[in-house]
C-alpha cells in the first residue's frame, strides 16, 4: 500500500484488477475438486490471502481517503488488518514453496523449523504496536494517514521470505519439474518487481496485488490447474494422483485403506464392442462411483479399473465392494445396447505397514492381477506375500533395465544332441540376467516383463549379436557343430523389417546364416502373413526355422505346416508326461511330424533311459539337464571339446 501523505493520490485500478482476477481464479480452483494434497490445500490458502490483501487494500484507502468521516480509530484497525494479511502472504508462499519440495510443512519436525515464523510475529508486532508508537503510520488528528519509519519494514521481511523460497526450489530443482522450478522463480521475480515499483519508485501505484496476481496466475497455468489431475473421460482423479496422495501420506505419517475394482470382462468387452462404447462405460462407472462415494478420492487407472483411497477400515471397503456389485446386477447401457460388467476387487487396509511403502501401487496391481485370474467376484486382500513379489518384481525389472543399457545380458548355451551322429551338433542360446543382489535371473522372470515394458527388442538384438560374436570367433566345424539356435519372441517376429535387421547383423559379423537356427513359438506363427515374409527371407538366406515348444498351446496344424520350419520341438511337459505313464501324446506327435520333411527335437530329458528311449522312438535330436544344463559360453565350448575328443577317440 502506498498511501502517501497527500490524499487523492493513490490509484486503486491495480487493485481492483488483482482482486478480480484472484478471487474468479480462488472460485474456479474451488469449484473444480482438487485433490486433498497439503501443496494444494497452501495454494488455496495463497490464493485466499491475496485476494484479502487486494480487497483489505481497496476497503482501508477507500477509508483513508474519506478520511474525516470515519472515526481514527477505524483507519488504524483497516491498515492494521491489511498489514497483518499483507505480512502474512509471503509466510503462505514459502510454506507452499516446503510442501513442493516435499517437506512436511506445519509438521515442525527440526528445531530451526520455528524460526521460520520470526519475522512474521515481529511484523505482527509492529503492526499491532503502531497506534502507540507509530512506527509503521501515524493517523493524523486531521485523520490523514502518513507513512512512519519503519514504511520499508514490509518490502524487507516480503523479501527474506521470497529468498528463502528462491533457495529451497533452486536447493531441490532436480526433483522438481522443469515447468514448476521456472513459474516459481517468476513468481518470485513479479512480486519482487511489483514491491521494488510501489514501494521505491511511485509510491501511489499499488501494484504489489496485481504483480502477485500475475504470479498466481502463471503458477496456476503452469502446474496448479485441478484439471490436470483430473481423468477427462470419467471425472476421477488419475493414476499418477495415486502415488502423490500415497507420498504425502508416507510424509505425514498417514495411513490410509485403498480398494481397488476391475472388471473381469473388459478386455473382451473391448475387443466385442470397441474402444468408444467400452470408453463410454468407463465414464459410466466413473460417474457412478463419484455420486456413491463423492467425499472420498477415487482414481481411474486405464483400461477400466479405479482405485478409492480412504479412511475407513473394512467396513468402507465392503460397503464399497456391495455398491459396486449392486450396481453391476444391472446392465450399463450405450444407447440400445445393455452390457453388463463383472467386478472383481483388491484392497488393503489401513492398519498394516504396507499401505505407505512405495511399491505400494504396484502390489495392488499384482492383487488385482490375482483377482482377475480367479475370476468373477473375486476379492483378494493384499498380503505381505504379493507385496513381497512385487519388491521382488521392481528388483527384477531395474537389473533388467541396467543389463540392456549396459549391455550385458549373459548368454548361456545349451547343448543339443544328435541321436544319429551320437554327438552334440548344436546349441540353443538362453538368456540369463545376473544381478548383484539377486544372482542369476532365469528368462522366465524376466521376459514376460520386457515384452510387457518394450524392451524385448532391444533384449533379442543384444542376445542375437552376442551369438553372432561366438560363431564369428570359434571355428564351428571345428568344433562339430552345425548350429546355434537362438529365441525369438512374438514381439520380435511382428515387426516387418525383422528379417532384413538380423541378416545386418549376421553380415556385420561376418556369419554365415546356416549356422544360425531361429525358435519362434506357436503364438508368433498365429500372426501368419509377416511372420511368414520373414521366414521366407530368411530361410532363402539359409537360416533354419524351429517351432518351440509345441504341444503346450492350441495347435492348429494347417497354420504350422503352411510355414518353413526345419525343425519342431516338443517341449518338455509333453515328454515328461510320456514317461510318468500320464498319456501317450508324444507318440502321436512323433507320428504326425515323422513322414514330413522335419526334424524332432525332444526338450527336457533327464536320465539316460529317456535319452535312449526317444532315439529309439525316432527323434533327431534331444536336449536336456542329461546332457548339460545350459552353461556359459566357456564352459559349453570345453563341454563340446571334450565330447568331441572322446568321441575321435572312440
Ligand atoms: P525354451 O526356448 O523352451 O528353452 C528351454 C528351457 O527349458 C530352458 O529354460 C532350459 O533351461 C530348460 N530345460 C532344458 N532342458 C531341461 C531339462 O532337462 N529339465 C528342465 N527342468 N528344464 C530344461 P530357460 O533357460 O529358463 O528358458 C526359459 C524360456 O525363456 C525359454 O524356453 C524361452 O522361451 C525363453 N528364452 C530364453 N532365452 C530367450 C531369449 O534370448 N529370447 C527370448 N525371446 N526368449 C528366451
Ligand atoms: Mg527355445
Ligand atoms: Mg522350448
Amino acid at each position: 500500500m502506498g498511501k502517501g501523505g497527500r490524499l487523492m493520490n493513490w490509484n486503486l485500478d491495480y487493485d481492483i484488477c488483482a482482486l478480480l482476477f484472484t478471487s474468479t481464479l480462488m472460485i474456479y480452483f474451488n469449484y473444480r475438486k482438487w485433490l486433498p494434497l497439503i501443496r494444494n490445500r497452501l495454494f488455496f490458502l495463497l490464493m485466499c490471502t491475496s485476494t484479502m490483501v487486494a480487497l483489505t487494500d481497496v476497503i482501508s484507502s477507500i477509508i483513508c481517503e474519506k478520511g474525516a468521516s470515519f472515526p481514527i480509530s477505524l483507519i488504524y484497525i483497516s491498515n492494521m488488518i491489511y498489514y497483518i494479511i499483507l505480512g502474512f502472504k509471503p509466510v503462505v508462499f514459502t510454506f507452499y514453496i516446503f510442501s513442493l519440495a516435499r517437506y512436511p510443512v506445519g509438521r515442525f519436525k527440526y528445531r530451526g523449523d520455528w524460526l521460520l515464523l520470526l519475522p512474521f510475529l515481529a511484523t505482527c508486532l509492529i503492526v499491532l504496536s503502531t497506534p502507540f508508537n507509530n512506527k509503521l503510520f501515524v493517523v493524523t488528528a486531521e485523520h490523514q494517514f502518513v507513512y512512519g519509519e519503519f514504511r520499508s519494514w514490509m518490502f524487507y521481511v516480503t523479501a527474506l521470505y521470497l529468498f528463502i523460497s528462491a533457495c529451497v526450489v533452486v536447493a531441490n530443482r532436480k526433483n522438481l519439474r522443469k515447468v514448476v522450478l521456472f513459474s516459481i522463480l517468476f513468481y518470485i521475480f513479479c512480486s519482487l518487481m511489483g514491491y521494488i515499483y510501489q514501494f521505491f519508485i511511485y509510491g501511489y501505484a499499488q501494484t504489489v496485488s496485481l504483480a502477485n496476481t500475475v504470479g498466481i496466475l502463471i503458477v496456476f497455468l503452469a502446474f496448479q490447474n485441478p484439471d490436470y489431475d483430473r481423468d477427462r473421460k470419467t471425472g476421477l482423479f488419475r493414476e499418477s494422483c495415486i502415488r502423490k496422495m500415497k507420498d504425502e501420506d508416507t510424509l505425514y505419517g498417514v495411513q490410509r485403506s485403498v480398494a481397488e475394482v476391475a472388471f473381469e470382462n473388459y478386455l473382451t468387452l473391448k475387443a466385442v464392442y470397441g474402444d468408444e462404447i467400452v470408453s463410454d462405460l468407463s465414464s459410466k462407472v466413473g460417474k457412478y462411483l463419484l455420486e456413491a462415494f463423492p467425499k472420498e478420492n477415487q482414481f481411474y487407472v486405464h483400461n477400466g479399473r479405479f482405485v478409492m483411497i480412504f479412511s475407513g477400515g473394512e467396513e468402507t471397503v465392503l460397503r464399497y465392494m456391495d455398491v459396486v456389485r449392486n450396481r453391476c446386477q444391472k446392465p450399463f447401457y450405450y444407447g440400445d445396447v445393455s452390457i453388463y460388467l463383472s467386478p472383481v476387487f483388491a484392497y488393503t487396509l489401513d492398519d498394516v505397514e504396507i499401505v505407505n511403502q512405495p511399491i505400494l501401487r504396484d502390489s495392488l496391481r499384482l492383487a488385482i492381477e490375482l483377482a482377475l485370474q480367479k475370476g468373477k467376484g473375486a476379492i483378494v486382500r493384499l498380503t505381505e506375500e504379493i507385496h513381497q513379489k512385487a519388491i521382488r518384481n521392481s528388483k527384477v525389472e531395474k537389473a533388467l533395465k541396467t543389463a540392456l543399457n549396459q549391455n550385458n545380458l549373459l548368454v548361456y548355451y545349451q547343448p543339443i544332441y544328435s541321436t544319429m551322429e551320437k554327438r552334440v551338433t548344436g546349441a540353443e542360446a538362453l538368456v540369463r540376467i545376473y544381478d548383484e543382489e539377486l544372482g542369476l535371473l532365469y528368462p522366465d522372470e524376466f521376459i514376460p516383463m520386457a515384452e510387457e515394458k518394450g524392451s524385448i527388442l532391444m533384449l533379442g538384438d543384444q542376445v542375437f549379436r552376442q551369438v553372432c560374436d561366438f560363431v564369428q570367433n570359434h571355428d564351428m566345424d571345428g568344433l562339430g557343430l552345425s548350429f546355434i539356435e537362438v529365441n525369438l519372441s512374438p514381439f520380435q517376429c511382428m515387426r516387418e523389417n525383422l528379417a532384413q535387421e538380423l541378416e545386418n547383423i549376421m553380415k556385420e559379423h561376418g556369419v554365415n546364416p546356416k549356422y544360425i537356427g531361429l525358435e519362434i513359438t506357436e503364438s508368433a506363427a498365429s500372426n501368419i502373413e509377416i511372420v511368414k515374409t520373414n521366414m521366407d527371407y530368411l530361410v532363402e538366406l539359409g537360416v533354419k526355422m524351429a517351432l518351440d515348444d509345441y504341444g503346450t498351446g492350441y495347435s492348429n496344424l494347417i497354420n504350422i505346416l503352411s510355414l518353413p520350419f526345419h525343425v519342431v520341438k516338443i517341449d518338455k511337459s509333453i515328454v515328461w508326461a510320456y514317461f510318468n505313464d500320464e498319456n501317450d501324446f508324444l507318440l502321436r506327435v512323433i507320428q504326425t511330424f515323422q513322414n514330413r520333411d522335419l526334424r524332432l527335437v525332444v526338450e527336457g530329458v533327464e536320465t539316460e533311459e529317456m535319452a535312449e528311449t526317444l532315439g529309439l522312438l525316432g527323434c533327431h535330436y534331444e536336449q536336456g539337464y542329461y546332457y548339460s544344463k545350459p552353461v556359459p559360453q566357456k564352459e559349453f565350448v570345453r563341454y563340446v571339446e571334450e565330447k568331441q575328443w572322446n568321441r575321435d577317440k572312440r
